[in-house]
């Protein structure tokens, strides 16, 4: 079966991780803070706090936005449950936006008028998490735009940006138009650290917030002890209730090797991207939006003739492993529960009865892409 993603691991990744495993520290030495200064350099974010995963990240920024209850979140219903479950987390009510048919991002314009209203009635969000679907930059310009006004916080969830650029081409999670970045680095992701994440933000205290709750909230700097404590050496204090999410130094490792390779990823993803936007332009299917911008981490198309369940079958019978990107989070029994309903969101409704995930990542070889082209042109026949 050709997998929708993969990752890529070559020798120099194996011997970073290697060279960390035969020295002194296998967490909490030097590994960490280099990548997080090459998260920053790459994106241009002042500061990175590097975690053990993206929904930590994600709960942390949420931590950091001082999230709680009787707050809320809005956010896409077009992504992956953590989206959303991160202001869960934090007791705070989440409320979706539908998408753009479009883009499949968050529609700008319905979070204009959703604005609108909340206003009127007193339900402003605290905080959007704004998910820059498939790699392709949310406007986040726009966004930045309708929100600031009301002082709203911003965190964008980065899981499929990282390498990509926004609309006016600056790297996503330089957080230009937003408060906070957050980052994956799970295997079908740009780059890997096999499980991790990361909070990128240019504000110090969001960033200081980020890093006390990622380690218990416990801070061993002796300026935050009560003048008693002052040059007690061993002292160190809970200052918050805080969590163990910090990231090891061999999966920074490894993120330090990858980071070196994001580019080449990229570019790899781009081509191949492009390859299937002509091979495919002659099927009656909707394809995505040629971003030249976007991190291409999902190639999406839209089913207009066909049932997608008999064409997602068929392509896994014949090896194609297509996927579904993404089960609208309201669809989820869990979220049914809270009261959700479809019928608020009819451009996901159609967009997820209708979509699939061709296969696209950067060690898809010519030969497994033309496979899948050729099986998937015999499907639509
Ligand atoms: C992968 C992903 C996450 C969660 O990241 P993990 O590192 O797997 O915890 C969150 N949001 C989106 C949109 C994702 O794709």
């Amino acid at each position: 079966m050709i997998p929708y993603g993969s990752h890529s691991i070559d020798a120099g990744d194996i011997n970073a991780v290697v060279d960390v495993l035969e020295n002194a520290f296998l967490t909490q030495g030097q590994q960490v803070p280099l990548f997080e200064k090459n998260l920053c350099d790459y994106t241009g974010a002042r500061y990175a706090v590097a975690v053990n995963s993206g929904t930590s990240a994600l709960h942390l920024a949420c931590i950091a936005a001082g999230i709680g209850k009787g707050d809320r979140v809005w956010t896409s219903p077009n992504s992956f449950a953590a989206s959303a479950n991160c202001a869960l987390y934090c007791g705070a009510d989440v409320d979706f936006v539908d998408i753009d048919p479009r883009t499949r991002n968050m529609s700008v314009a319905l979070l204009a008028e959703k604005l609108v209203s909340a206003n009127a009635n007193g339900t402003l969000p605290k905080a959007i998490v704004v998910v820059h679907f498939a790699g392709s930059s949310c406007d986040m310009e726009a966004i930045h735009r309708l929100t600031s006004c009301y002082g709203i916080i911003i965190i964008e969830d980065a899981a499929h940006g990282l390498g990509g650029k926004d609309k006016s081409g600056h790297p996503i999670g330089a957080c230009k138009f937003s408060d906070m970045a957050v980052m994956s680095f799970h295997p079908v992701k740009s780059m890997t650290t096999a499980e991790g994440g990361a909070v990128l933000t240019n504000n110090e205290s969001l960033a200081n917030n980020v890093r006390l709750h990622a380690s218990h909230g416990i801070t061993k700097n002796s300026k935050d002890f009560s003048e008693q404590e002052q040059g007690n050496a061993w002292f160190y204090s809970q200052q918050s209730l805080g969590f163990n999410y910090r990231l090891s130094d061999l999966h920074a490792a490894l993120g330090n090797s990858q980071i070196k390779r994001l580019d080449s990823f990229i570019a790899a993803r781009r081509a191949k991207a492009e390859v299937y936007h002509q091979a495919l332009a002659s099927l009656p299917i909707e394809l995505p939006e040629r971003d030249a911008n976007s991190a291409w981490h999902l190639y999406t198309i839209e089913l207009t003739m066909h049932d997608r369940k008999k064409v997602f079958d068929e392509l896994r019978d014949r090896g194609v492993g297509v996927n579904v990107h993404y089960i609208p989070i309201y669809h989820h029994v869990y979220y049914k529960n809270l009261g959700y309903s479809a019928d608020d969101y009819p451009n996901c409704e159609r967009y997820y009865n209708n979509t699939l995930t061709l296969p696209l990542y950067s060690e898809l070889t010519a030969d497994m892409q033309n496979s899948v082209i050729d099986i998937l042109h015999e499907v639509l026949k």
